[in-house]
């Protein structure tokens, strides 16, 4: 057997969680079975924890969006024991038992290859929160976003998404224009790469529809008033990547950016996002991230400690990225 956090549901629809012992016929079905040996805790799995908002889909669940870790069993053509492999989304924590279990059984399809250079805890050093800074960054180069265009705005930058997306950008050349609520957190934002620091009260209050062109793009985890202010600063002909919705999940802006400055708005999803796309992501994870800028962004925590993060994630204090080692 193997420990799991289980959240269930009562009656009443009140949410409870605990800690059991579980065993490979438990879990739900699948062609493969993974030995967990690193997970995370992301926005997204402090909201299933906790309840704040309606995260799991089927009852009682597993919850957990990202697992790294080694195959034990499959009959999926790609995989055999001992492979190293990384799992993101799919619905896994949402609707099928996720990656807060010593094991877990999944589709083959839904798993992609450990990059070579990476260990599965700094793979969830990164995680969906980083795969996803990663994906805006690939959206905005779509879009013909380079260095030369201009800065970068990344706004909740000193949370998970965007503590990547600061770091890659940085790398990449970028001059990366950090928002941030923890004013105080300036030192681990330069450190990361970010070239200036800006109060996110700046940007989370209602704003004009135009402002002063300050950015060529942005990436944006907050959602509300701070999306809204980000488009109403870009540059004619730029791009704001959608993420997350920190703040809020309304959108209160008006189309003069669109139609005045040509300014687009990318959405980004992770969840579904197409095998290719995870697979170009995680190389290029692997090549732009600097493993030093990866333990600075990281704490690591142990499987006990998973419930506390959670919460802790929804108020706001965890910076950067947690890691939980299974080994802890
Ligand atoms: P996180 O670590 O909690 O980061 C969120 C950051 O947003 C916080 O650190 C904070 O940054 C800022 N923030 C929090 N509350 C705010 C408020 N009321 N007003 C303005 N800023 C606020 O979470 P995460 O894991 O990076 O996820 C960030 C968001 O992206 C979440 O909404 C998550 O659901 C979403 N997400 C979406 C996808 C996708 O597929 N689209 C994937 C991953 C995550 P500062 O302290 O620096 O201000």
């Amino acid at each position: 057997t193997f420990k799991a956090i289980l959240v269930s549901r009562d009656e009443n629809k009140n949410q409870s969680v605990e800690v059991r012992d579980m065993a490979v016929d438990d879990l739900m079905e699948g062609d493969t079975v993974v030995s967990v040996e690193a997970t995370t805790v992301n926005y997204k799995d402090g909201l299933a924890i906790t309840g704040r908002s309606p995260v799991v889909r089927r009852w009682p669940m597993v919850p957990g969006i990202d697992l790294a870790g080694t195959v034990e069993s499959s009959t999926h053509p790609d995989w055999k024991p001992g492979d190293k492999v990384i799992l993101n989304g799919w619905g896994t924590g949402e609707t099928h038992y996720g990656a807060y279990a010593g094991k877990s059984r999944v589709r083959g399809d839904w798993l992609i290859a450990l990059p070579e250079s990476m260990s599965p805890t700094d793979a969830m050093a990164v995680g969906t929160a980083g795969y996803t800074a990663m994906l805006s960054i690939m959206a905005l180069e779509r879009h013909g976003i380079t260095p030369e265009r201009g800065p970068v705005a990344v706004s909740g930058a000193s949370g998970g998404v965007g503590s990547v997306a600061v770091s890659i950008l940085a790398r990449l050349g970028y001059h990366v224009i950090a928002s941030t609520g923890r004013t105080a957190e300036a030192d681990y934002l330069t450190g990361l790469g970010a070239a200036e620091i800006i109060d996110r009260a700046e940007l989370s209050e209602p704003g004009r529809p135009l402002g002063k062109e300050r950015w060529a793009a942005a990436i944006d985890s907050v959602g509300s008033h701070t999306l809204a202010n980000l488009l109403a600063q870009t540059q004619y002909g730029g791009a704001v990547t959608a993420c997350g919705l920190a703040q809020g999940a309304d959108l209160p802006a008006t189309v003069m950016p669109f139609i005045l400055r040509g300014v687009s708005l990318l959405g980004i999803d992770s969840v579904m996002a197409p095998k290719p796309l995870r697979e170009e992501a995680w190389s290029r994870i692997a090549r732009n991230l600097d493993t030093a800028k990866l333990a600075s962004l990281s704490s690591v925590i142990g499987f006990d400690d998973i419930i506390d993060s959670a919460n802790a994630i929804l108020d706001g204090k965890i910076r950067g990225r947690v890691v939980v080692d299974m080994s802890k």
